[in-house]
């Protein structure tokens, strides 16, 4: 198996902190493609002014090469339905993370670019874990939390707590 980011965001920094991440958690190789664009008008709900990720992971499905596991990093607002939005979402091999409620500016803020690349190196961990197996884990400093808004995303670590440690061994054991 290998990890395959494609990004809208051309950001080389952010790039490569998160190609660095899930290389050593995931113990996966990791390929980078920047494209000019993710999200079209296929998974756009204008009602709402946002992209339907459940729609952009089922369009991108096919794109999944054999062995490998995609990540697609966009620049827009994504929702789920039944929540007011999500940072990100993963289903099947295929997993979105959005940078739209990761920067400082969002929030009225000075732009912090250590707070931005960590936000999304955690996201990013958090969803290929999801494409592990992994479900939600209770403990609030794990990377596998559930993040209901920024706050929660902050006070996790990137790391995984002990228990999850485990259930990715197994599920990595169990790949080959
Ligand atoms: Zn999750
Ligand atoms: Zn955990």
């Amino acid at each position: 198996m290998k990890i395959r980011i494609i990004s809208e965001l051309d950001d080389k920094e952010m790039l490569e902190a998160i190609s660095n991440i899930l290389r050593e958690m995931y113990e996966l190789d990791v390929d980078v493609e920047k494209v000019e664009k993710i999200l079209d008008y296929r998974c756009f709900n204008s009602r709402r002014n946002q992209y339907d990720a459940w729609k952009l992971i089922q369009m991108y499905s096919g794109e999944r090469g054999e062995g490998e596991y995609l990540l697609l990093i966009v620049k827009e607002d994504i929702y789920a339905s039944g929540f007011n939005y999500i940072f990100g979402l993963a289903w099947q091999g295929v997993a979105v993370i959005s940078t739209y409620r990761l920067r400082q500016e969002f929030y009225g803020l000075e732009p912090d670019r250590k707070i931005f690349i960590e936000r999304s190196m955690k996201e990013a961990v958090h969803e290929v874990g999801h494409l592990h197996n992994l479900t939600h884990c209770k403990d609030k400093r794990c990377v596998m939390a559930f993040s209901s808004w920024i706050g929660d995303t902050d006070y996790k670590s990137w790391e995984m707590c002990q228990n999850c440690r485990s259930k990715l061994r197994v599920m990595q054991r169990s790949r080959f």
